[in-house]
């Protein structure tokens, strides 16, 4: 189950402040990321959803994540996130 557990990061928290942006494996440790550099900086930071699973979305329902309005294949790994500037 742990086997490619590093390359299966499915929840990205990033800053709208700065530049900071870390991928973590679930929401709890996007928790703490968001927690960590809000304290540490003052900045607000948002996370996102990359690949949903059964729970997460459960999960991400319940912290009130917003979707992305063009993700049309969820399940994706290659996924990322676009930035235009
Ligand atoms: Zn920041």
């Amino acid at each position: 189950m742990t086997a490619n557990a590093a390359s299966d990061e499915n929840v990205v928290v990033e800053c709208r402040d700065c530049a900071f942006r870390e991928a973590v494996r679930n929401l709890g440790r996007a928790r703490v990321a968001l927690d960590d550099h809000e304290t540490a900086t003052g900045h607000e930071v948002d996370w996102e959803i990359r690949r949903v699973a059964a729970g997460v979305e459960r999960a991400g329902a319940d912290a009130g994540v917003c979707g992305l309005p063009n993700r049309s294949t969820p399940e994706t790994p290659l996924l990322d996130y676009e930035d235009d500037a």
